[in-house]
């Protein structure tokens, strides 16, 4: 059910040239179940010049061939969605619907990208003199490397795999060590669909030693990294020595404003769904809930309701709303940051411990009243970790929803439009959620500001970021 996997350079799956491999994990039982290659720096150089040479080759593919090819690596996934589901569970945990859904929408993305490849347009300036034609050109910006997750495998890759596709860019894929098989379906997804060799290249090993090797070399043109904003700091500082274009998606601790007036059932109801999803284990997920005291008790009673209803499980198991968390680092910043809020006052309404003594299994947990010196109401949970703090309306709300440098997705609950009006306007956010959980669409735009990083991975904007502008001035002579 699981493979070993393997880097894809220049056309082939192949081991790493040194021969070493690295172990995968399942998190629902801990026990060893595959094997992955890790990449050396021969292989890396090898995956450089093999990105080198497909960008010549796709740059020159008219858009309306990629988008052709694109469509068909979609339907290839479409239709290969339970296997490379199963082996999604199989390495990160989520419950197998959840992974489903993920390749399901994997497919969505790639046929979004394949329609914005054939719309990259550029325009024509009016020029100030007779004969001259002023032309703006978008060209692709040339070969990407691209550092991608193990929360999201296919769809934090797909993101980026898409636009630069799109584009006409070829890219190294630096894909997640610890959940590598869906990334690579992914990958082989395109390349059975007739991408030229050299185009797509995936490479895993050591993370730091691949991005400092690959963001410096001249190749390489544009740096995407999805992952925590510790590190995506370093790259983009790597990035910018080197002046190359960088996109970052980066950590978030997203405030909910729950005002008196709102629909207190839609709201627990949509918030349990979204926090609780993957484990908590997702950039957008609500974390800090910040509610009207008028209402504080009715919404916690009955966000806790539904948080108590979550079946915990193997994500294969018939039944598990929620997996195991993906590794053995989450447990264990899920039983610090709980023990730090307790000693520090805050009360466990419900969950607050690891389920059993194998699988990284925790409990659905939710606290109230945690201070603003307890660190989880300041570092990026990551986990299954709903915090519960009164407000006394809605400037309170909006101050301390603010209070953090990160500014990825918000969320408002209220029947008022003026409310929704200063929430959406008021908060320092990439994204605001009005009444739901409405984030992550292809069509839309997807990203942060601040420490949340920059840049966006959805909608139109999303394929600009992998193209350069050129202007061309042309008096025609004679
Ligand atoms: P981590 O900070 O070590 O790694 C985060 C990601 O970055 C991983 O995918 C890792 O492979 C990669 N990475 C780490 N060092 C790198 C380097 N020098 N060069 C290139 N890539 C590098 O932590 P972790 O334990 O894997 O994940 C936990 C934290 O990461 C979470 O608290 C969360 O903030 C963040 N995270 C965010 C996202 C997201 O969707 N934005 C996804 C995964 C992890």
């Amino acid at each position: 059910m699981y493979p070993d996997v393997l880097l894809h350079i220049d056309g082939q799956w192949r081991a790493a040239r040194g021969g070493r491999t690295m172990p995968v994990v399942n998190p629902a039982t801990e026990a060893e179940i595959g094997s992955l290659a890790h990449a050396g720096v021969e292989d890396l150089d090898e995956a450089l010049v093999a990105a080198a040479k497909g960008f010549q080759a796709w740059r020159r593919v008219s858009p309306f061939e990629r988008s052709k090819l694109m469509r068909k690596a979609a339907n290839l996934l479409r239709e290969r969605n339970e296997a490379i589901a199963t082996m999604m569970t199989l390495e990160q945990g989520k419950p197998v619907a959840e992974a489903r859904m993920e390749a399901f929408a994997a497919a969505d993305i790639i046929d979004w990208f394949a329609e914005e490849a054939r719309r990259s347009y550029g325009r024509i300036v009016p020029p100030r003199f007779d004969n001259v034609s002023q032309l703006v050109v978008k060209e692709p910006i040339g070969p990407v490397a691209a550092f991608t997750p193990w929360n999201f495998p296919l769809n934090q890759a797909v993101r980026k795999l898409s636009a630069a596709l799109a584009a006409g860019c070829s890219i190294i894929i630096k894909g997640p060590e610890e959940t590598p098989a869906s990334p690579a379906e992914l990958v082989r997804a395109f390349i059975e669909a007739g991408l030229p060799d050299g185009v797509v290249n995936l490479v895993y090993g050591t993370p730091a030693e691949i991005s400092s090797y690959l963001i410096p070399h001249p190749v390489i043109r544009k740096i995407s990294f999805t992952g925590s904003t510790a590190v995506g700091k370093q790259l983009a500082g790597l990035a910018g020595q080197h002046m190359k274009r960088a996109t970052m998606e980066l950590g978030g601790h997203a405030p909910v404003i729950v005002l008196p007036d709102a629909d207190l059932d839609q709201a627990a109801r949509s918030m349990v769904a979204a926090k609780f999803r993957n484990a908590g284990q997702i950039c957008v997920a609500p974390t800090r809930f910040l509610v009207e005291e008028s209402v504080y008790g009715a919404f916690v009673e009955r966000f806790a309701d539904a948080t108590r209803r979550i079946k915990v499980g193997d994500g294969l198991a018939e039944g598990t709303t929620m997996g195991p968390l993906a590794n053995a680092r989450r447990v264990q910043a899920m039983e610090d940051l709980v023990r730090d809020a307790v000693q520090k006052g805050a009360e466990l309404v419900t969950g607050g411990k690891r389920v059993g003594n194998s699988g990284y299994f925790f409990e659905p947990t939710i606290l109230s009243n945690a201070g603003t010196d307890a660190r989880a109401m300041n570092d990026e949970p990551f986990g299954p970790l709903a915090l519960m703090t009164p407000v006394s309306g809605l400037d309170e709300a909006l101050a301390e929803a603010n209070r953090l440098n990160y500014g990825l997705a918000a969320y408002g609950f209220t029947r008022s439009s003026v409310d929704a009006a200063r929430m959406s306007s008021g908060i320092a956010s990439g994204m605001v959620s009005i009444n739901h959980y409405g984030l992550a669409l292809p069509e839309v735009p997807f990203g942060g500001i601040n420490d949340s990083g920059s840049g966006t991975e959805g909608g139109a904007d999303a394929l600009d970021a992998y193209l350069n502008t050129k202007f061309v001035s042309h008096l025609q002579a004679g």
